[in-house]
């Protein structure tokens, strides 16, 4: 199996995870035209894209998901909160997902949904495994559940959201209103409560960490490093802060 993302952050998140046989988007919040050039530079065709998953309403992540199923005529897999959300619009194929969770084989990628407290009306993220590996991918939470930390325990990779630095955001920008929206349970991860899930995990097996949807007025990739140093120095070697602008390099699992 492996990974990349194609931009990570406010301003638009989408990702790639294959597996043999096997290729699949989560979410796509950039419109076509950007979204072709990210895949151009991961050398990755439209057309080779099997499942498109979304897992919420949020501009950032739903943007250009329909105008892409359409042209390309690609299934979409959401929960039906989310579905409803954006209007139901009319797609080629739509599978919908339970919000409660559920478990989807297509070849030799298993690919689970799990609930995530956030403000949308049913998101979801994604476990995926395949030859025994697991990826496993958070953001968008405004906090972590038991169920949560059970469902990522034991993966060799993880894309997990740093969002915010509490103090920066304390001291930024934003209205009161979106600082307790972002701050709030049904918003996003701190830096300190991302670290307390690594610490719940066992983090030493991650082989790689790549920390996701990074605020860039009330974050700074600094202290993002401190904090994942503070649970383990070593696990800070193996971290990769995705960045908005551009896509990553391909990761292993
Ligand atoms: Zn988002
Ligand atoms: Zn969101």
């Amino acid at each position: 199996m492996r990974f990349c993302s194609l931009g990570s952050g406010s301003r638009g998140n989408a990702t790639l995870v294959e597996s043999a046989g096997c290729r699949v988007l989560v979410d796509n919040g950039f419109s076509l035209r950007e979204l072709y050039q990210r895949l151009r530079s991961v050398e990755v065709e439209p057309n080779s894209i099997d499942v498109l998953l979304l897992t919420h309403e949020h501009g950032d992540h739903v943007k250009g998901v329909w105008s892409f199923a359409r042209r390309h005529r690609v299934e979409v897999w959401t929960t039906p909160g989310t579905w409803r959300a954006v209007g139901a619009p009319q797609i080629p194929a739509l599978r919908l997902l339970s919000g409660q969770g559920q478990s989807v084989k297509i070849d030799g990628l298993h690919i689970r949904s799990y609930p995530v407290p956030h403000d949308a009306r049913e998101p979801c993220q994604f476990l995926f495994e395949a030859d025994g590996r697991r990826l496993g991918m958070l953001t968008d939470t405004g906090c972590v559940t038991p169920h949560m930390t059970e469902i990522l325990q034991d993966c060799d990779a993880l894309i997990l959201e740093l969002n915010h630095d509490p103090e920066l955001l304390r001291r930024g920008p934003y209205p009161p209103s979106l600082r307790r929206r972002v701050a709030g349970d049904f918003g996003h991860l701190s830096n300190l409560q991302a670290a307390r899930l690594l610490d719940a995990l066992p983090h030493r097996a991650i082989a790689r960490l790549c920390v996701a949807h990074v605020s860039e007025t009330n974050n700074h990739p600094e202290l993002v490093r401190a904090s994942i140093r503070g649970v383990c120095e070593s696990l800070a070697d193996r971290t990769l802060i995705l960045e908005q602008d551009q896509a990553s390099a391909w990761c292993a699992c």
